[in-house]
This record gives structure tokens, sequence and C-alpha cells, in this order.
């Protein structure tokens, strides 16, 4: 079998289409646009290009975006009342904290302060829980994007057993979770480092989502014929052949994984383009409840 590529991209694209749609008839409709602000403390080039790539994506959705550049030696204290007139603004929708922070600032106190109803990210504790139980809440990104592209490579996901790899809190947890709710109906298996034997989980498995940040974590002989895997891993190789000096691969081992699954997400270009897209997609919600 020769897996088929699940296109990020494409599915990124056609929903911001929708997206933009959405912010136009709200605009026509009711007068404003969707406002999001992104605030970036320090200078991470990592952080800096995704904070760039945010605020491109709103610019072309018709958002307005407030970038809130901050120097990594500021107090926390001044942060959290950047926060807090953010929260009050009422031309903001979402609120998004670049993370990490840099050293000194406890990461946690400061999510905690942004309020739930601007949380886009989804990453309060507040938003978290509203999820668990399945109320309403913004769903954080990357999880609910990674359902969007299962959806989108034909699968339905009712009765199926899914295999995550990971627990982490942005990606992991909140996947399993997801992927268990009754909407959506899989039966789920979480593997960590604890699980002994994960590949019989995964050869049990229609559906694999991997996100370790290991690469070579999902291999070919690990899968069951036909699965579908969803690669969130992005790892740096060095790579002298290429102008910055490496290249970028997932968790999976692309090669082997396509040789069995049906469809397989490519890195880049597959999990990644979603992000910023649920990203709009809850700012668009959050003004739409105002
Ligand atoms: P993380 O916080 O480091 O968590 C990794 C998880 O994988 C942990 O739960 C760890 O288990 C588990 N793990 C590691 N190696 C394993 C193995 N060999 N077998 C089984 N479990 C293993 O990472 P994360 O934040 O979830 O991110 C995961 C990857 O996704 C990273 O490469 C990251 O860059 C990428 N990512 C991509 C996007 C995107 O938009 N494309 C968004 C977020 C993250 P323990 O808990 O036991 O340590």
């Amino acid at each position: 079998m020769s897996a088929k590529t699940i296109d990020g991209k494409l599915l990124a694209a056609n929903l911001r289409a929708e997206i933009a749609e959405g912010v136009a008839r709200l605009k026509a409709e009711r007068g404003f646009v969707p406002g999001l602000a992104v605030i970036l403390v320090g200078d991470n080039p990592a952080s800096v290009s995704y904070v760039t790539a945010k605020e491109k994506a709103c610019a072309e959705a018709g958002m307005l975006s407030r970038e809130i550049r901050l120097d990594a030696d500021i107090a926390e204290e001044e942060l959290l009342a950047k926060i807090a007139e953010l929260n009050a603004d009422p031309a903001i929708h979402g609120i998004l904290v670049q993370l990490p922070l840099p050293k000194g600032f406890d990461e946690k106190k400061v999510i905690n302060s942004i309020a739930p109803d601007k949380d886009v990210d989804g990453f309060t504790p507040v938003n978290v829980g509203r999820m668990m139980i399945g109320e309403e809440c913004f769903l954080p990104c990357t999880p609910h994007g990674i359902i969007k592209l299962i959806e989108f490579s034909g699968m339905d996901l009712k009765g199926r057993h899914a295999v995550v790899i990971g627990r982490s809190n942005i990606v992991g947890k909140p996947v399993a979770a997801l992927l268990a709710r009754r909407e959506t109906n899989a039966t789920v298996t979480l593997c960590h480092t604890g699980t002994i034997d994960v590949a019989s989980f995964t050869r049990q498995a229609d559906v694999v989502v991997v996100a370790a940040g290991r690469p070579g974590t999902l291999t070919g002989d690990m899968l069951k014929s036909g699965a579908v895997v969803i690669d969130v891993g992005v790892n740096r190789i060095p790579d002298a052949s290429r102008p910055k000096g490496f290249r970028l691969v997932g968790d999976a081992d692309f090669e082997s994984c396509s040789a069995v699954a049906s469809a397989i997400t490519p890195v880049p270009g597959g999990v990644g383009p979603m992000t910023i897209t649920m990203l709009l997609w809850n700012t668009l919600e959050s003004a739409k409840r105002r």
C-alpha cells in the first residue's frame, strides 16, 4: 500500500476561506471584525516567526491583529497588567501569549490571567475543564486541527481504535480527550514513555496520532495495514545540503509508514498549517459570541 498524503495546507486554505467569509459577514451585519492580540516577550527567533505567521494569517482573514512586543527583562506585573488591559478591551476577542516565556516568568500564572472568554489558545484551566465536561469552550488549536485532519482523510472515527503517542498538556492529552468525546466516539489508547511495548498498541490502531517530539518514534512495522497516521512532531535534523543547515522531519518515519498506512500527514505541510487556522477559527467564534 502507498499512503495518500493528507494535505494540511489544502484543508487549512479551505477553512481559512470559510473563516474570511465569516469575518466579512460579521463586519457587514454587526459592524466589527474579530481582534486578536498576540503578546511576545523577548526575541526568541522561533517565537518571532510564529508570531509573524499568526499576524499574516489574521490580516489575510480580514481580522484585526495587535502585536504587543515586550522586553525579556520586564517585570511579570507589567505583563499581567497588559493582559488585564486586553481582557477589558472590547476590540480584542482573543489573547495569545506566545510560549515559551523567557526564564523567570511563571507561565501558569500568566496564562491563568487571560480571561477564559478570550483564551483562543484554549490553554486556561477553565477552558480545559470545560472541554473535559463537554461545555462550550475554545478547543485547543493543534488537537482541534488534528481531529479536522482525520475527518478530512475520509475516516469516520466512530467505533475506531485511536492510539495517541504522547501525553503533553498541549497535544497528547487533549487529542485523546477529543477523540473519546461522544460526538467523535473513538476508543482511545494513550501511550507514553511508561508504556511497555508501544507497538503492541499501535498495531491494533485504525488511527495513530504521534506527538512525541522524537524522530522515528513510529515506523511502518508498528502499523496495521491501512491505518491513518497523523504526525504532529516537528524535529530539526542537520542537513548541510539545505540553506539553513537543517531540515524538518516528523516523529513518524515517513517512508516506512507510507508503505503500510492508507493516509499520512507530511511534515511540514500536515498538522502545522492547521494550528494557526484553528486559532483564527476560535477568534472568529469569540467575536460571534459577543
Ligand atoms: P512534549 O511535551 O515533549 O511531550 C512528548 C510526549 O511524548 C511525552 O508525553 C512523552 O512521554 C512522550 N514520548 C516521548 N518519546 C516517546 C516514546 N519513544 N514512546 C512513547 N512516548 C514518548 O511534546 P509536545 O509539546 O506534545 O510536542 C510533541 C511534538 O509535536 C514536538 O515535536 C512538537 O514540536 C510538535 N508540535 C507541533 C505542533 C504543530 O502545530 N505542528 C504543535 C505542538 C507541538 P512522557 O510524558 O512519559 O515523558
